[in-house]
Order: structure tokens, then C-alpha cells, then sequence
């Protein structure tokens, strides 16, 4: 069975958040650990995180996925930039530990003009300091589309990370179908080919989870701006062999698709459930 959601906001708390995931059809979905813009996290409510998590797992929600601030730069030229992306995914692995959402997802940062080698080090030297025994969550590193100088963006730089971290049975990937479409991977054209790539270079073992966005601007662009489903590069067919695709099928999936009403995630949801159907 296909598990799809959205990308949703807990302002209502964590519980109410689960409800509305599930009142548009979803069975999973990702929001952010805090402000996007990376203030500081109010404090965890304990009942409302426990009542959350008996909720998902008594409406049998596929693993949800907690999104860290967009904003962050964990290899930051800047030592305080880089400083508060660590103390900020610091605090928020302990508080995925805390309600038991099992991935972390976070984008490797941008390395503006140190070069993709330090990018990665720098990347890499936190994820050491960071996966403690204070946590067991599993971060996800999301493949990026390489605007700018970002990081993250070929297959061989997001290995390069997991193999520099020690804890790397806790380090997965988030596939994004914007990002490596618009980073070169032709997913529309060779899917079986991408993912024969991604086995050699990474394993799909790693493959934890989909961002699942259409693209509005064409393969190797370098883009990273989402459409709606069918509504971009990808297109409905590009998509229906993504989510139909035997070594992709089971994994959750995730819309970051841009709209501007919670009924419209419920219409593509609908629409994706329908591709396999
Ligand atoms: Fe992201
Ligand atoms: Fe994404
Ligand atoms: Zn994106």
C-alpha cells in the first residue's frame, strides 16, 4: 500500500496535526522541528507527543519525518552560522528522541566558495559531534539539486558524508525528485537507471524516505523549485513510475508541492493514490 502525505504545520500541537494528516488522506506526513527560520523551539508537550504517537500507530500511519530548519548551514564558513546549525540539530535530535519520530531530516548545507571538500568535512565533523547516545533518532540527509553552491547534490557527496560519520547505521537519505532531477539524474527517462546508480554508490538500504515533487524546471538545471504533481518536468507519468517502482513503492512518501490550501493536498493525495491503484 502506497503511504503518502504532506508537509504540515503542528501550530495546533502534534495530535491535531495527525488528525489533519489523516482527515486529507495521508498516512504520513513531515513538519518542521521548529520555526523554519530556526528560532528557538517552544518546549516539548509531553502528553500531546504521547497522545500523537498513539494516534499514528493506532491508524496504522507509515514513519513520519521531522524536516530541521531550511535555513540552517551546517558547513558554514562563518563559525557562529555553523555553530547554531549544531546546537539546533543537537536539540532537536534529542527532542525526536523524545517523541519518537525516527528520522531527521536536514539539507548538508551550502559551501559557499570553501570548496565541496570542506562543505563535506565540515558536514560530516558535525553529524560526529552530534549523534550521541543522547539520541537514537536517524538523520536523513536529503539529496539536494546543487543551486548554488550547495552540497549534497550527487550521489558520490552524500556517501562521502555517511561514510566520514562513525554512528552511520544511524545516517539514512531522503530522495528528493525535484532535487536529483534537477541535479542531473534523469528519473523520468532512466529511473531504473537512477536507482541503480544510487544502489552502487550509496545502497538503498539508505533510501529512508521521498520527498515526492514535481519539478518546473527541466533535468540538470540546477533548480530547486518545486511543482505540483503532473504539473512540472516529471510530469503524472514521470511520477506514476516513481511511486509504482518495485524498489521504491513501500517507502513513505512526502508533498512539498506548492499550494496554497490544505484541501488541495488532499486532491494530490487522492491523485497519487490513484496512480496505483
Ligand atoms: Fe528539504
Ligand atoms: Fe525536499
Ligand atoms: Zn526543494
Amino acid at each position: 500500500m502506497l503511504h503518502i502525505g504532506c508537509h504540515l504545520s503542528p501550530s495546533d500541537g502534534l495530535l491535531n496535526m495527525a488528525k489533519t494528516a489523516s482527515n486529507l488522506g495521508a498516512d504520513t506526513f513531515q513538519f518542521f522541528s521548529r520555526n523554519p527560520r530556526g528560532s528557538k523551539a517552544k518546549a516539548l508537550d509531553r502528553n500531546d507527543a504521547d497522545a500523537m504517537l498513539l494516534y499514528l500507530s493506532e491508524n496504522a500511519f507509515a514513519p513520519v519525518l521531522v524536516h530541521a530548519p531550511y535555513t540552517l548551514n551546517p558547513c558554514a564558513e562563518k563559525p557562529e552560522t555553523a555553530q547554531f546549525a549544531e546546537l539546533v540539530m543537537r536539540e532537536d535530535l534529542i527532542r525526536c528522541t523524545a517523541m519518537r519520530t525516527p528520522f531527521y531530516n536536514f539539507h548538508p548545507g551550502a559551501h559557499v566558495g570553501q570548496g565541496i571538500v570542506i562543505g563535506i568535512e565540515k558536514t560530516t565533523a558535525l553529524l560526529n559531534r552530534i549523534l550521541t547516545d543522547e539520541t537514537d533518532t536517524t538523520v536523513l540527509i536529503e539529496t539536494m539539486a546543487g543551486q548554488g553552491s550547495e552540497i549534497g547534490s550527487t550521489f558520490e557527496a552524500v556517501k562521502a558524508i555517511i561514510e566520514g560519520v562513525e554512528r552511520n547505521d544511524r545516517v539514512g537519505v531522503c530522495l528528493d525528485t525535484c532535487h536529483v532531477f534537477a541535479a542531473g539524474y534523469d528519473i523520468v527517462n532512466d529511473l531504473d537507471g537512477v536507482l541503480t546508480i544510487f544502489d552502487r554508490v550509496i545502497g538503498l538500504d539508505r533510501l529512508k524516505f521521498i520527498h515526492l515533487n514535481d519539478s518546473m524546471f527541466a533535468c540538470g538545471q540546477h533548480k530547486d523549485r518545486h511543482a505540483p504533481i503532473g504539473e512540472g518536468f516529471i510530469g503524472l507519468d514521470g511520477m506514476r513510475r516513481i511511486v509504482t517502482h518495485p524498489v521504491l513503492k513501500e517507502l513513505p512518501f512526502c508533498l512539498e508541492t506548492p499550494h496554497e490550501k490544505l484541501e488541495e493536498y488532499a486532491e494530490e493525495i487522492k491523485l497519487v493514490r490513484r496512480m496505483t491503484e
